[in-house]
């Protein structure tokens, strides 16, 4: 049997695991942390429990995919329920606005709020989303680019011309919306990326769609629950998982990646090794050099996070809520341009014990925070934290003899899980580090593979999920046991 040595327990690692087991790898999965999930981590602290990264399950595609070509059935392994109405929003001029993604609600909401005839230039931007998602996703995005010509074919070209893919996001969608609120509403979905919406090309939109159109997920027990469910699957298909042993690098004979070398100084061997290690610090740390250890990535920003334990309720807080900034253009200016923690920054906060009671002890709430903020190449969040914490507290209305604790995690904690410059969302979505321009999951080691949120596709839980199917695909055509 040929033997795959994946290299980390994050979504893309363990997705990864999960097809090579099941294709008849024999599978050993190396973590260096104590718990699977990478990013998708879990805090568990006085009888509360946090999930310390993603909070929001959106395109449920990528995973109902993963489950059926492993001959499993989701609801065996997750309950994954809709989270309606998707989240809260404040703005800061104190609208408060909810949104969904039910049409009907979402326009009683927008003509209650805002304004009735800012409702067709909704409908509109939902139609012309939806029509670039569905020939976007399987055009560009679940797509081998083996080299650039795969990204310019006619049809490619015709697609690029036909929904202005390349143009501006930000000044696309006031071609729709008047209201600044609801420019702000439908494009801050790049920030899930650490990219501004001002800088994002349109076809990111597809953000706003797979938000305002098919809804918000989450699997009950916490998104944790998701690396989890994987972690036994593959453990199921065979797979074997050791946590806490870091790799320190992979070992090449004659351009080939032969295994891994263990911090421990044990090497293992395989035919094949998968990395889950973030691109550029896989490039830099754990691969012998190339050209693409010196190339100089565009980061995407990075995140502080406040977990905090609250004696109290917040019942104006719903599952998930985002608090704009009294002066959006400045948030932005000041966190993408000038490298700076904002004045007076945009937040999201999350009570899934909205949802999962069992996350707080009774008449608690588990308040998660997350807050825009340079990543190491900018200004120091370590040395802001007790100010946005301040605006924090202030603005959701947070009484400081409530808060039984706050943990914090820093842009240095997302670095030191082995994120290049601390950056949270890996490395930016610009044109030149989007589709064939990303990094590639073929290395230019024969045998060695990247998968995960810094490679093609991109960003997030189903853009991963796919990178895991795109890894698994080039592993497959080598040939199987
Ligand atoms: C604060 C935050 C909020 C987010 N919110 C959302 C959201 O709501 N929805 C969404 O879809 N996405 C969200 N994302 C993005 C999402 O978390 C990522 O896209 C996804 O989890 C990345 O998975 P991954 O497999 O690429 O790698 P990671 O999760 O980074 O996992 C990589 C793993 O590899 C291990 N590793 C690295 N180097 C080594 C080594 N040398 N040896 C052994 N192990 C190693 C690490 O310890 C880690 O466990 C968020 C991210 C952050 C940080």
């Amino acid at each position: 049997m040929k033997r795959a040595i994946v290299v980390g327990a994050g979504v893309g690692g363990l997705a990864t695991a999960c097809r090579l087991a099941h294709q008849g790898y024999e599978v050993v999965v190396f973590e260096a942390r104590h718990q699977v999930g990478g990013r998708l981590g879990e805090l568990r602290l006085n009888g509360y429990r946090f999930d310390m990264g993603p909070t929001l399950l959106m395109m449920l595609e990528p995973l109902e995919r993963l489950f059926r070509d492993l001959n499993r059935r989701i609801e065996d392994y997750l309950e994954i329920v809709l989270i309606d109405p998707s989240y809260r929003v404040y703005f800061g001029d104190g609208t408060v606005f909810d949104s969904t993604p039910c049409v009907a609600r979402m326009v009683r909401e927008i003509s209650q709020k805002i304004d009735p005839s800012e409702v067709p230039g909704y409908l509109s931007l939902m139609a012309d989303l939806s029509a670039m998602y569905h020939t976007v996703v399987p055009a560009f995005v679940r797509k081998q680019y083996y080299s650039l010509a795969d990204l310019f074919s006619p049809y490619q070209v015709s697609l690029l011309v036909r929904h202005r893919l390349l143009s501006n996001l930000w000044r696309g969608v006031k071609r729709y919306v008047r209201d600044p609120r609801l420019q702000m509403l439908f494009s801050f979905q790049t920030m899930y990326l650490g990219l501004s919406p001002q800088d994002a090309l349109w076809v990111y939109g597809v953000l706003t769609y797979m938000e305002s159109g098919e809804g918000v997920w989450y699997p009950r027990g916490g998104m944790h629950r998701l690396p989890t469910a994987l972690a036994q699957i593959a453990q199921e298909e065979g797979a074997q998982i050791h946590l806490n042993t870091p790799v320190r690098q992979v070992v090449v004979e004659q351009g080939r990646a032969v295994g891994v070398q263990l911090a421990s100084g044990e090497v293992v061997r395989a035919d094949v090794v998968v990395l889950n290690t973030d691109a550029p610090t896989a490039y830099q740390q754990l691969l012998p050099p190339t050209p693409l250890a010196k190339r100089s990535w565009r980061n995407s920003c990075s995140a502080l996070m406040f977990y905090i334990g609250y004696r109290g309720t917040l019942p104006h807080q719903l599952h998930h809520n985002v608090y704009f900034s009294q002066d959006f253009d400045q948030n932005l200016r000041e966190l993408f341009r000038e490298g700076r923690v904002p004045t007076d920054p945009s937040f999201y906060t999350c009570l899934s014990n909205r949802t999962d009671p069992d996350d707080a002890p009774e008449g608690c709430e588990n308040l998660y925070v997350l807050v825009p903020v340079p990543n190491l190449t900018g200004e120091d969040a370590r040395a802001n934290v007790e100010r946005v914490l301040n605006r924090v507290v202030e603005r959701v209305g947070l009484e400081r003899k409530r808060m039984e604790f706050v943990q914090t995690y820093t842009p240095h904690d997302w670095g030191a899980m082995g994120l290049w410059q601390g950056a949270a969302f890996g490395i930016a979505h610009n044109f030149f580090q989007s589709t064939a321009f990303r990094p590639s999951p073929k290395t230019p080691f024969e045998g060695c593979y990247l998968v995960g949120a810094s490679t093609q596709p991109g960003n997030g839980i189903p853009m991963v999920l796919i990178s895991a199917e795109l890894v698994a695909e080039r592993v497959g055509a080598l040939g199987r046991k």
